[in-house]
């Protein structure tokens, strides 16, 4: 169950992080796409701006070839002569000279069948003016002001164009020949940017008016174009004004375009790459640092996630070890300030919802809540002024201990956290229930400390603890005793009767000394007493005696009114400085020995020149 609830938290968060990138990506592609429309409406707005410019360029000699065949109509309305005509030409062209300064050659006309020239050009005979492009291109106008196609100017050595326009009498046209310098310039101005391929001036038919590859300038490429050239010449018949994509020589070029009156296009090629090359740096590196930013956090949050889950955990280890205390709480030695972790009734007695005062609450405890017979021993294991010297050595100290309920309790201090100086600082304060503990250990003591036929000790543990009180300097009587003539008994009666008999004595025994007395079975019919306090024949006799008589009277019907005696040998421990058990035990022996002679509950006591010295 918990496994499943952690996949799904995990889940949720990959979840989660996948929506927040993609979200993310989504804001950086619209941004992409907002900065790549930005650049691209830049250029556009360049190539919109280089057109104007072009326009502008254009105009004076537009404007100044539209008065003058206005002028010109006028006159010719009142029949002026070539003569007329001419020096209006030639007066024209000097103060355009001044204006348009030597952006032209001046103002020329066919008029009335003659050529005139405002410049004072004398043309060669074989010049025939209505076979000249300027006004052919006029008369092809019909009357609007005609761009004629830009040539070399041999004399100049530099592209030229005329701008001329058709009088009313259909014949008669009036021209300016303009140099494309400037045009010229300003297409090799802007090419100069290093996204920018090439930057034209070209018109519908596809002649090249200025470009910023001068070779170019002339160029049908529409005609004699390669075929890119082509394709970009038939491209912009159709699109005047805006851009377009187009592929050559493996290369992608964005093309923006902008029309120059109705003639011409203004056009620049761009290479797509360079152009978005940066943006996309720019948006990968800004992608990169996203990405970064993004593993960062969710290191740093799966290492906190893990952390917290792993504190968890030790959290609900702790829980499970904890609830082998029936009390658990949290000291602040430094403060005697406490935390309850676990409690009970008593701890809540003793504390009464106030979690101060450590050190006297300790007392207190050992004081009220623990018997009798373990109290002064629990004041002095909680006695908080030597409980950090205890613990500087050791990480824990315990203590057992019986309650006033007589319930056996585990007392421990466990060091939680110590300073710098190894002191303990923050303790644990600990009860262990160990009652069901102590009565199986104390259950299985007695049992292996009994002779299970019979009840009483076994040879061992009597031995021991007689040993015990001997080493106590306990002073007191000891004897032994063998069943007489106990064979007969098992092979007239059986076996079963014969261990109803040894029963029977150690019923008696036990029955004629007191339960203080060390009452102890050595085997077959021989037992062992030490009865402590009995110094003296006088007083040994009476318990012997009170023995013979409970054996005499032992409910044994089975033995059909036979009755069963035993030898007895005493000695007395009372030498408790020089006095050993061995030595005890030997001096018994011989007193045994020596009742058997005489038969039938016989005692003997040790001879006193027999006490060892
Ligand atoms: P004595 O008066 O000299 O002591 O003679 P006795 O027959 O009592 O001989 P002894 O004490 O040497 O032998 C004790 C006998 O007790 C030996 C054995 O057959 C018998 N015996 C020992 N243990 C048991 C027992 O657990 N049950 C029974 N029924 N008999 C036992
Ligand atoms: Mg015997």
């Amino acid at each position: 169950m918990k496994k499943k609830i952690r996949i799904n938290y995990t889940l949720i968060t990959a979840i989660l992080l996948f929506s927040a990138a993609v979200f993310i990506s989504c804001i950086f592609y619209s941004l992409y796409i907002e900065a790549k429309n930005n650049i691209i409406r830049s250029w556009k707005n360049s190539t919109t701006q280089a057109a104007r410019d072009v326009d502008y360029y254009m105009t004076m000699p537009e404007n100044a070839v539209s008065i003058s065949a206005a002028t010109i109509e006028s006159l010719a309305s009142e029949g002026a002569s070539h003569k007329t005509i001419g020096q209006y030409l030639i007066d024209q062209t000097e103060i355009y000279a001044s204006l348009i300064n030597d952006n032209t050659t001046g103002v020329y006309a066919y008029y009335d069948g003659k050529y005139l020239d405002g410049s004072g050009w004398i043309p060669p005979r074989y010049y025939v003016p209505q076979m000249r492009p300027w006004y052919e291109g006029a008369i092809k106008q019909k009357g609007s002001i005609a761009l004629v196609k830009p040539y070399l100017n041999l004399q100049t050595n530099t592209y030229m164009m005329s701008v001329s326009k058709m009088l009313s009498d259909g014949e008669s046209v009036v021209s300016m020949d303009v140099f494309l310098d400037g045009v010229q310039s300003l297409a090799t101005e802007v090419a100069s940017e290093q996204e920018i391929e090439a930057a034209l001036v070209i018109d519908i038919e596809g002649n090249v008016v200025a470009c910023s590859d001068e070779d170019d300038v002339g160029k049908n490429y529409l005609k004699d174009g390669d075929e890119f050239e082509q394709k970009l010449a038939g491209k912009l018949k159709s699109a005047t004004n805006g851009q377009f994509e187009m592929e050559g020589n493996g290369t992608s070029y964005i093309i923006f375009c902008d029309s120059i009156g109705d003639n011409w296009n203004m056009v620049f090629i761009l290479n797509k790459d360079k152009t978005l090359a940066s943006l996309g740096m720019i948006f990968l590196a800004l992608m990169i640092a996203l990405v970064v930013v993004v593993l960062v956090i969710m290191t740093v949050f799966f290492h906190v996630t893990s952390k917290h889950r792993e504190s968890r955990q030790l959290g609900h280890e702790m829980m499970a070890m904890a609830d082998i205390y029936i009390i658990a709480v949290r000291v602040d030695l430094p403060t005697g300030n406490m935390e309850i972790i676990r409690g009970n009734d008593d701890l809540d007695r003793i504390l009464d919802n106030d979690l101060t005062r450590f050190n006297e609450r300790t007392q207190e405890f050992a004081r009220r809540m623990t018997s009798e017979r373990s109290r002064e021993l629990m004041k002095k294991f909680m006695d908080p002024s030597t409980l950090i010297d205890r613990l500087s050595e050791v990480d824990s100290i315990t203590q057992e201990y019986m309650d006033i309920r007589g319930r056996w309790i585990r007392l421990r201090f466990i060091t939680a956290e110590r300073d710098a100086n190894g002191q303990a600082v923050e303790i644990l304060w600990t009860f262990e229930s160990i009652d069901e503990d102590r009565k199986q250990q104390e259950a299985l003591r007695k049992l292996s400390e009994t002779d299970i036929m019979t009840g009483v000790k076994n040879r061992g543990s009597g031995e021991s603890y007689i040993r015990q009180e001997i080493a106590e300097g306990k002073q007191g009587m000891f004897l032994l005793m063998d069943a007489d003539d106990f064979k007969s008994v098992n092979d007239t009666f059986g076996h079963k009767v014969g261990d109803k008999v040894i029963i029977a004595i150690a019923d008696s025994l036990t029955n004629a000394f007191r339960d203080t007395d060390i009452v102890f079975r050595l085997g077959g019919d021989e037992f062992a007493v030490f009865a402590e306090g009995i110094t003296d024949k006088e007083t040994g006799l009476k318990v012997i005696d009170r023995f013979f008589d409970e054996l005499t009277n032992a409910p044994l019907p089975e033995l059909k009114g036979r009755i069963i005696t035993a030898s007895v040998g005493a000695a007395f421990y009372t030498d408790t400085r020089y006095d050993t058990f061995e030595n005890l035990y030997e001096r018994a022996d011989r007193g045994t020995y020596e009742s058997k002679r005489h038969g039938g509950n016989h005692v003997t006591f040790e001879d006193d020149e027999l006490h060892f010295q």
